[in-house]
């Protein structure tokens, strides 16, 4: 089977044009006709040999496997689109418009396995890893379809970024790498549930933002609503995160799902700021979006606002993060890409 050429990172293509008996540098130039002037064709790439270019065409191919079937616009600006994958399985990835910025928000995975009770994309459980092309094609696509205006990647669609942590550094190093796509780093944040072995290897390996769903004040709370906690309770979570290399003037992000009478109590809101105090962060406390056939409800805005008030007393910098997209379900957590909800969530051993 032909190698697609998407599918690797500058490195892993620089190593395979080695093998093809060419200079590494080559790879650059197949890396900026792909990513950056979009041409897919070897035949077209007009600095490389004829020779070369026959060779390439032998052993290697330039794939998009994603297909656009359903484009859907929220009244506030945010826009859902669903793609079809070459085996048939659908994601999702939502791009949302906040001023100067143009946020997407990438799938990494069909479905998820971590199992969060408060998630939609949960009850569709995990059915595969996206491939890195896969990942980086949804950027491609929808960056295309918007005039090139996309600014910021967040890894927060569908599924849990550091288990496929493979193919989450590949297409990072795809989007950031300067002959190709050349993204700030600055601009791209994972998120995760709390995978505390793979974030420690995100750190070795890459350096971006850091996101991490906290949701809960407790462990007890925590693995109520989070499976991961009872691997990763959250003492051993927040000190993998201390050590996590930051870029310069940014921070940790900690996201608060925030869920009527399950964690939005002010004692909970104590409970936190302890937990969170002297960790250089900020705190986004996300409203919980009500979703069928979830049962969870979103908390009365005032006990939002105290729950922030709370926090910020204590000097922690916390915002309220806007449900965006919610009327066409694109708001986070409502990712399920029409699969069918009616799975019980399963406990994932990891
Ligand atoms: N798996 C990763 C990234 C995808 S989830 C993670 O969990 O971090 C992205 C964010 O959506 C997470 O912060 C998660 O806590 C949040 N989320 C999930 N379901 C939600 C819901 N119903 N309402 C609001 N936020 C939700
Ligand atoms: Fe997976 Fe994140 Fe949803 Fe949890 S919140 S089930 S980790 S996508």
């Amino acid at each position: 089977m032909k190698a697609n050429i998407k599918d690797f990172d500058p490195a892993e293509l620089e190593g395979f044009i080695s093998e093809l008996g060419e200079k590494p540098f080559r790879a650059k130039q197949i890396g900026t006709w792909i990513f950056a002037k979009s041409v897919c064709k070897f035949s077209e790439m007009t600095d490389l040999s004829l020779s070369f270019r026959e060779k390439l065409e032998q052993s290697a191919e330039i794939k998009s496997t994603l297909t656009l079937t359903c484009e859907k616009e929220s009244i506030d600006g945010t826009k859902k689109y669903l793609f079809e994958l070459f085996d048939g399985n659908k994601i999702e990835s939502v791009l949302i418009p906040e001023g100067r910025r143009n946020t997407l928000c990438i799938s990494s995975q069909v479905g998820c396995a971590m199992g969060c009770t408060f998630c939609l994309t949960a009850r569709v459980g995990k059915i595969r890893n996206l491939s890195c092309s896969e990942i980086v094609d949804q950027y491609l696509t929808i960056n295309k379809l918007n005039g090139g205006s996309i600014t910021n990647i967040v890894y927060m669609g569908m599924g849990e970024p550091l288990d496929n942590l493979e193919n989450t550094i590949r297409s990072i190093r795809v989007f950031t790498n300067s002959n190709y796509i050349g993204l700030s780093p600055k601009r791209i944040t994972v998120s995760t549930s709390g995978l505390v072995n793979k974030i420690k290897e995100l750190g070795e390996k890459i350096n971006i933002n850091l996101s991490v769903s906290l949701n809960a004040p407790s462990d007890a709370i925590r693995s109520e609503i989070m499976p991961i906690n009872k691997r990763f309770p959250i003492s051993t979570l927040l000190e993998e995160c201390k050590r996590f290399p930051i870029l310069k003037r940014k921070y940790l992000t900690f996201e608060y799902v925030i869920i009527k009478d399950l964690n939005d109590s002010i004692r909970d809101a104590n409970e936190l700021a302890k937990l969170l105090k002297g960790i250089k962060c900020k705190i986004n406390l996300i409203p919980f979006n009500e979703a069928d056939p979830i049962s969870y409800k979103t908390p009365p805005v005032q006990r939002v606002l105290d729950f922030q008030k709370i926090l910020s007393s204590y000097g922690l910098n916390v915002k309220i993060r806007k449900s965006r997209g919610a009327d066409i379900l694109g708001a986070c957590g409502q990712l399920a890409a029409s699969y069918p909800l009616d799975k019980k969530i399963k406990e994932v051993v990891h």
